[in-house]
C-alpha cells in the first residue's frame, strides 16, 4: 500500500481518482489546490510515496506547486496532468520537478500504470546508486557504465531497465514483465523495442556482444543478467 496524494480542483475527478486508487489498496488523499498541497506535503510526518498533480489549479498552478516542493527539499514523486494540446506543460512539467507526466484527459489503467511505474523508481532508488561487477561499474545516479577502461552514457530508459535486470540478477525476465514493470507500458507494445535495448546494453558490458555471458537469452522468455558469468 502506498500513501498517494491527489491535487485537483475538479471534485468529479478527485474523487474518481480516489476511489480508484483505494479500490487497488492504496491510501489516497485530495487537495482541492496548490497551496493546500504545499501545506499537506511540507507539514504531514507520514511522507507520501507519490503526488498525482494537475497543472490547472486555482491560485498557484502545478508548476509552481512542484517548484516550491523542490525548492523545499521534498522529492516525493510528481506525476502531473497535462493538457493534451500543450507539449510546452509537459516541458515546463519536467523543468518545474516533475517526474512523469499524462495529458488529459487519461485512461484510468494507464494513470494507474504510470504511478506503479514512479512507485518502483522510487523503491529502486533505495538500492544503491553504483554497482560493480566483473570488472564493470554501473553507476545510477549519473547513468554511466564503465567498462573495460570505456565510458558510456545510458538514456533513462537503458538505466531503468539494467537496474532492473540488475535487481533480478540470476532470474529469467520476461519481456512482458520488462514492458510493464519497467517502463510501465501495456502489452500491445511490441516486445521487440526491448531486444534493441538488449542489444545495446550488449555493446557496453559485453568483451563479445554476439555471444553475451552476462546479459542472457533465456529462449521463449526474455533475458537473464548473470554478473558472475
Ligand atoms: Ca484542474
Amino acid at each position: 500500500m502506498s500513501r498517494i496524494l491527489i491535487v485537483e480542483d475538479e471534485p468529479h475527478i478527485a474523487d474518481g481518482l480516489r476511489y480508484n486508487l483505494e479500490a487497488e489498496g492504496h491510501e489516497a488523499s485530495v487537495a482541492p489546490d496548490g497551496e493546500r498541497a504545499l501545506d499537506i506535503v511540507l507539514r504531514e510526518k507520514r511522507p507520501f510515496d507519490v503526488v498525482v498533480l494537475d497543472v490547472m489549479l486555482p491560485g498557484k498552478d502545478g508548476f509552481t506547486v512542484a517548484r516550491e516542493l523542490r525548492e523545499a527539499g521534498e522529492y516525493v514523486p510528481i506525476l502531473m496532468l497535462t493538457a493534451r494540446s500543450r507539449p510546452e506543460d509537459v516541458l515546463n512539467g519536467f523543468e518545474a520537478g516533475a517526474d512523469d507526466y499524462l495529458p488529459k484527459p487519461f485512461e484510468l489503467t494507464i494513470l494507474i500504470a504510470r504511478l506503479n511505474g514512479l512507485l518502483r523508481r522510487q523503491r529502486w532508488n533505495e538500492q544503491p546508486d553504483v554497482y560493480a561487477f566483473a570488472g564493470r561499474t554501473l553507476d545510477f545516479r549519473t547513468m554511466e557504465v564503465r567498462s573495460a577502461g570505456k565510458s558510456y552514457r545510458l538514456t533513462q530508459m537503458e538505466c531503468d531497465l539494467l537496474r532492473y535486470l540488475v535487481k533480478k540478477a540470476g532470474q529469467p525476465v520476461s519481456r512482458r514483465a520488462i514492458l510493464e514493470e519497467v517502463w510501465g507500458l501495456h502489452e500491445e507494445t511490441d516486445t521487440r523495442a526491448i531486444d534493441n535495448f538488449i542489444v545495446r546494453l550488449r555493446r557496453y558490458l559485453e568483451d563479445r556482444p554476439a555471444a553475451p555471458k552476462f546479459l542472457q537469452t533465456v529462449r521463449g522468455v526474455g533475458y537473464k543478467f548473470v554478473p558472475d558469468a
